[in-house]
């Protein structure tokens, strides 16, 4: 192939390209939406490719979402004329196990570990809240999930962390909870999101002799969105780059929208004292949004006080102007929107460079009802998707133990999915096995077995459980991995379970596992699949597919369409209300920063709406327009709402925001001081029964014992934690020796 000299430096400003060709030392791209921030990093890989100062593996890149990521090395590929195999380019995540696979047992896992997503997270922290009596609906699960993941996001395992950091949370227990937490997931071999971060810097900050074999890999390090870092983010960035004199960092401090999941906006403004001799470029033209759009924009963010303040100009022609609209409620709202779309479809505008950017999750539903009953093909971005789905997570749970039998998370999901006559005490009894004697339910399971611990049904179902899961995995070696699937799926019994269901969500459900064996088509192998499903954070874009994007702003980071519906300028949803209560401005001006975000997605059009009522909690409310449509300048608007609608807007009714009841506040959790628990750990299920950690008694043949199930009896044999007992009422029996009490 012929690969013309500088050809990918072409049509690049001349600031862009002194980013591009940048030699010495650290560089810093700080420049506003737009301006092309992400093609210089495109074109940066590029350029040490082509003139060879670098090979493919000596690269590292870091974006924000898988989805970025694949759009990168799309670009690289087309840049250099071919893939770009041996590069690591993903998000911090997709990276981090790739890392903890490599390293696995220094950090106390196996390489094999699963990874596990909120759903299960929170469904495990539930179980470890129970055990110590802490009452889950006072203290929710998945409120402490989100303390432990901020914990995490600033790299703080559980010995750094202290009892009252989380104040009265759990009874003063939360910091303990993390701790069994992190023990519990070592147990099952599982990390989850946080670790993937925090496990890398631990591992790197133990052993240099690692950290340095990471050193002589990366010799360039290119980071995009780098306002959006948290501080376990920054400080594995800062470990790797110790050993690179050629690190690109490229953001924008106007589009820091994590703050609340613990980003730093400081890491980019520090970046100079961080790297010493850094480079500074900046981008002021920006090649996405008409002049409209980019005045507006402007404008908004230039209300923010903490900000270094940049300049934007576009040689673009006017275009339109920002279409404002009050509407009625939510669902007129959404009628509104669909007839817009309804409208640029017939003038032939793809449905591809259409979204709406909604401020909350819950905000989707009316869209997505609307587009259901339009019959408009939709898509949500980053939201609850294909993969959440129920019949989704069981299929992908029965992969996960074919894949790894040790995954319990998975092997308890789907256990008697569907029914097997397998209730809580057969579970129970697997427990107890798994706590004393340390393995995993599958292996706890292999060992009850090979006894007469479980009796009748519980015994032929399990086994034949057992022997399914072993075959399946067997045919994984042979076998096209979707077969063993679609394998899986009939022989478990779960599309038959399905095919009789006679509910309406039945048939949806049997065509998303249909769906599933499409995607797995897509991989060579099924634990690639699995990885691939774990880290997804944004959902998969099917190629060639014509449909509107619906997702949260947090979500549209990066993107850009040619138009863009931004739904819902309300004060109390948008700025969240979370952020009018906030004392001070932190939270209103990254609430402006979204704003910002969100209008600087649309290269064309935008479209602003407010509803005069919203329903809250079954409750309808009426809204207040949100401050921002006062920040937007009149110069750049076209009004189309309802006058009577729109003079509440004019008039600037700021006044009353919508008084509610915001309940505890959890993040700031205050600080009483609450001493480090101590208790230990209990079985969750068996309180009641023998305590799995106590006393072994000795046994011995010839002692009398008693056993919960069969009574009395005497050994015969010790054979390991097998016991060989003649009953005095059951006969002769196979037992484990965690039943068993002296008697
Ligand atoms: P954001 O801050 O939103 O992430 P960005 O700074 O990363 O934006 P890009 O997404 O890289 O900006 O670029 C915005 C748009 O402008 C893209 O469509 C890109 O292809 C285009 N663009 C960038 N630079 C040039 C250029 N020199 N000539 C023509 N188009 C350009
Ligand atoms: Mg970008």
């Amino acid at each position: 192939r012929v690969v013309v000299p500088n050809a990918h430096l072409e049509g690049l400003n001349e600031e862009q390209r002194k980013a591009v060709v940048h030699e010495g030392g650290p560089l810093l791209v700080l420049a506003g939406a737009g301006t092309g921030k992400t093609r210089v990093l495109t074109t940066r890989i590029a350029h040490l490719l082509i003139t060879g100062r670098a090979r493919t593996s000596q690269v590292l890149a870091v974006t924000f979402t898988n989805k970025a990521a694949r759009e990168m090395l799309d670009r690289v590929a087309s840049l250099i004329g071919g893939a770009a195999d041996g590069m690591w380019l993903g998000t911090f995540h997709a990276i981090g196990v790739r890392v903890l696979r490599r390293h696995a047992e220094l950090v106390g896992l196996k390489s094999n570990f699963t990874i596990l997503d909120t759903d299960d997270q929170t469904r495990l922290i539930k179980q470890l809240l129970q055990a110590e009596g802490i009452d889950d609906k006072k203290w929710p699960a998945r409120i402490l999930s989100g303390i432990i993941q901020r914990w995490k996001d600033r790299a703080l395992p559980p010995d750094k962390v202290s009892g009252d950091d989380a104040g009265e949370f759990a009874n003063g227990k939360a910091a303990e909870i993390y701790r069994q937490y992190q023990a519990r997931l070592a147990e099952v071999n599982a990390v989850d999101f946080g670790d993937l971060v925090m496990h890398c810097v631990t591992l790197w900050q133990a052993h240099p002799d690692v950290l340095a074999q990471y050193h002589r890999r990366f010799r360039h390090i290119l980071v995009d969105e780098y306002q959006d870092t948290n501080v376990a983010q920054y400080l594995w960035l800062r470990l790797l780059a110790q050993g690179t004199p050629d690190v690109c960092c490229v953001g924008d401090d106007d589009q820091s929208i994590y703050g609340w999941r613990g980003a730093e906006v400081g890491n980019i403004l520090r970046f100079e004292k961080d790297f010493p001799g850094a480079t500074i470029v900046r981008l002021e033209r920006n090649y996405r949004s008409t002049p409209h759009i980019l005045a507006a924009a402007s404008h908004l963010i230039a209300h923010n006080e903490g900000r270094l303040g940049k300049t934007l100009w576009t040689d673009m022609t006017e275009g339109e102007r920002i279409s404002l609209r009050g509407v009625w409620d939510g669902d007129e709202e959404a009628r509104t929107v669909g007839e817009e779309i309804e409208a640029l479809q017939r003038d032939k505008h793809a449905l591809s460079q259409i979204a709406i950017l909604v401020r909350a999750g819950f905000q989707t539903r009316e869209f997505e009802e609307r587009f259901i009953t339009m019959g408009l093909p939709y898509r949500v971005i980053g939201g609850p998707r294909f993969y959440e789905r129920q019949e989704i997570r069981d299929a992908m749970a029965y992969c996960r133990v074919t894949v790894q039998p040790d995954d319990d998370l998975a092997f308890e999901r789907i256990y008697n999915t569907p029914r097997r006559g397998l209730g809580e005490s057969a579970l129970r009894t697997l427990r107890i096995i798994q706590r004393a004697q340390k393995v995993s339910l599958f292996e706890a399971t292999r060992r009850a077995l090979e006894t007469d611990e479980l009796k009748g049904r519980q015994r032929k179902s399990l086994g034949d459980l057992i022997k399914n899961f072993d075959r399946w995995r067997a045919m994984l070696d042979g076998m096209n991995h979707v077969e063993v699937v679609e394998t899986i799926l009939d022989e478990s019994g779960y599309t038959d379970m399905l095919r009789l269901d006679r509910s309406p969500e039945a048939e949806g459900r049997l065509e998303n596992l249909k769906e599933l064996t499409n995607a797995l088509q897509e991989f060579d192998t099924l634990p690639a699949f699995l990885e691939h499903v774990a880290l997804l954070t944004d959902n998969a874009e099917r190629a060639g597919s014509d449909m509107v994007s619906v997702m949260t702003l947090h979500a549209a980071k990066g993107l850009e369409f040619d138009t863009v519906f931004l739904p819902g300028w309300e004060e109390g949803l948008f700025p969240n209300q979370r952020a009018l209560d906030d004392k001070g401005l932190a939270g209103l001006e990254e609430e402006r920063r979204l704003a910002y975000v969100g209008l600087t997605r649309a290269r064309k059009r935008a479209y602003v709406s407010f509803a005069a009522n919203r329903r809250v909690f079954n409750q309808w409310q009426a809204a207040i327009p949100s401050r921002f449509l006062r920040e937007l300048p009149t110069e750049q608007l076209a009004e189309s709402s309802d006058a009577g609608l729109y003079a509440t807007y004019s008039a600037g009714h700021h006044g009353g925001l919508r008084e509610q009841a915001s309940g505890f506040d959890y993040e700031s959790l205050g600080v009483t001081s609450v001493g480090r628990s101590r208790t230990r750990w209990r079985d969750e299920t068996f309180d009641d029964r023998r305590a799995v950690e106590g006393d072994k008694p000795d046994l011995s043949v010839g002692q009398r014992v008693f056993h919960q199930k069969f009574g009395y009896g005497r050994i015969v044999a010790v054979d390991g934690n097998k016991l060989d007992i003649e009953f005095e009422k059951a006969g002769p029996k196979k037992v484990l020796d965690s039943f068993i009490e002296a008697a």
